[in-house]
């Protein structure tokens, strides 16, 4: 039985189920980080949120195509390198480095192409030049160019809103992203697709056929996700928060362009609350992965706490939240490792069965396959893992659990992106920072095929006590004393 996956479409306000154009591949895009500094829990409530739809794709046997970009050109970037005297190369690799790091830890897959804005440029400028040729923008007296929303009818039909509501929206400040003294403009709505050199633009500047000047912030996703994944996609994803203006102009610059529909489904999560309050820099509670894994928790904790919730829904997340992930999954590797010891069957052994073939049938996990498949609902999903279990506990007690059961157990695992034996224990020991450093040089001279040095620094950790395991895709590092 082909297995199908449904999800809530914003452009229709409908469920619909995903199916690839192409045949071939699901072509999907995703906004990706701005690198000006450390991705912050909001970020990645979206980015897992993205994960688990990548990794249920691959069980329906969908073959995704993911691509997500990296900002490395806007106001923000431009002001950190500026301030921190680097370039705009250097100083966005740190927090691209970073984030990669985080993702990682995060058990996030690696999207298959992940391009910056910046080695695009000529995918920009060509479709600026498109959207002017057809009317559809205009070059200000200072050489920058503006789309003209006026002249684009269906202007605002993913988020519903009206011109008046546009004009509204766009001069507050949730709508506007840094575009002031742009009094060239021929309307409040209409938004740029190029900026033209400013001083405080520094050396960030690129020459174009309307004179020097960097790509206004929407023109990215449009140009790169067309030059990835062709005119028309299959789902665009981001934050509920980029769905007007962001989402909104990178449908009028594609359709504006190609006259052909840019993507066939739009898929957005509702944004995140830290305890009860709007996440914000003056309250301190702009959460990273960082901040987290100091006072004790473990990255697969954050990501359970905050895939758990129905993406559609706002989330509140709360430190208590991430104690009970603990405790969650605690209560899952000490119910699946029952059944591992009855079955004669290793941890590792159990973690491989996540891999291709997927089941197509789910056994005594169909409630928790069904709340993926039904617009991925993981809290339905989690419900169905633990009432498995219990079922699996009363069917088989004390005996060998039957393997398409655990298989399909470690499918639903997968597709959450959930390792187990991963969290922290009561008092979770950290790992000091100057020996996660050495870890990851020591990964990277194991990728170098330098064995004499990731010798060494093997070495150098266990003299810090702590032990390298590594994994197929990466490594965990483990106390010496356990
Ligand atoms: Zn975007």
């Amino acid at each position: 039985m082909a297995l199908e996956l449904k999800l809530y479409d914003t452009m229709t306000r409908t469920v619909q189920p995903l199916w690839a154009e192409d045949g071939e591949h699901f072509r999907f895009y995703c906004c990706g980080p701005t690198a000006h500094g450390p991705a912050h829990i909001g970020n990645f409530r979206a980015f897992l949120v993205q994960d688990v739809l990548r990794r249920t794709l691959e069980i329906v046997g969908l073959k995704p195509m993911h691509v997500r970009n990296l900002t490395d050109v806007d106001d923000k970037t431009i002001r950190g390198s500026r301030s921190e005297g680097k370039n705009l190369r250097g100083f966005t690799r740190q927090w691209i480095e970073q984030f990669h790091r985080d993702a990682e830890a995060l058990n996030m897959l690696a999207p298959h192409r992940e391009p910056r804005a910046t080695d695009h440029i000529d995918q920009q400028i060509g479709l600026a030049g498109q959207l002017i040729e057809n009317d559809l923008a205009y070059v200000a007296r200072d050489g920058s160019v503006y789309f003209k929303v006026s002249a684009y009818p269906e202007y605002g039909k993913l988020s519903r809103l009206g011109e008046r509501e546009i004009s509204t929206q766009e001069t507050t400040s949730a709508g506007r992203r840094n575009e002031a003294d742009e009094y060239d403009r021929e309307s409040i709505s209409d938004f740029a697709l190029w900026k033209s050199r400013k001083p405080e633009d520094g050396d960030n500047f690129w020459d174009s056929p309307w004179g020097q000047g960097r790509p206004g912030w929407h023109l990215e996703c449009s140009a790169m996700s067309r030059h990835y994944l062709g005119d028309g996609i299959d789902l665009h994803a981001g934050g509920i928060d980029l769905c007007f203006p962001h989402h909104e102009n990178e449908i009028a610059q594609c359709e504006g362009a190609t006259g052909k529909r840019f993507a066939r489904h739009w898929f957005h999560n509702a944004h995140l609350q830290v305890e009860g309050q709007k996440m914000s820099k003056s309250l301190g509670n702009l959460y990273t992965l960082a901040d987290l894994t100091e006072k004790g928790y473990s990255p697969m904790e954050v990501r359970y706490a905050l895939i758990s919730g129905h993406y559609r829904q706002p989330m509140n997340f709360t430190l208590a939240s991430l104690q009970s992930s603990r405790s969650a999954l605690k209560r899952l590797e000490k119910a699946i490792e029952a059944h591992l010891d009855g079955s004669g069957m290793s941890k590792e052994e159990f973690k491989a069965l996540a891999a291709p073939p997927f089941p197509t049938e789910w056994g005594l996990f169909e409630e928790a396959w069904r709340g993926l498949a039904n617009d991925l609902n993981v809290s339905r999903a989690l419900g169905g893992i633990f009432t498995g279990l219990a079922r699996m506990a009363k069917a088989n007690p004390g005996a060998v659990a039957p393997e398409n059961d655990l298989k399909a157990l470690a499918g639903i695992f997968y597709a959450l992106g959930i390792e187990l034996y991963h969290s922290g224990g009561e008092t979770p020991a950290i790992v000091p920072e100057e020996l996660q450093c050495l870890a990851r040089e020591r990964w990277q001279a194991k990728q170098d095929k330098d064995w004499a040095k990731a010798d060494l620094l093997r070495k150098r950790l266990l003299a810090g006590g702590w032990q390298v395991r590594d994994r197929k895709d990466g490594y965990d590092l483990i106390p010496n004393s356990t």
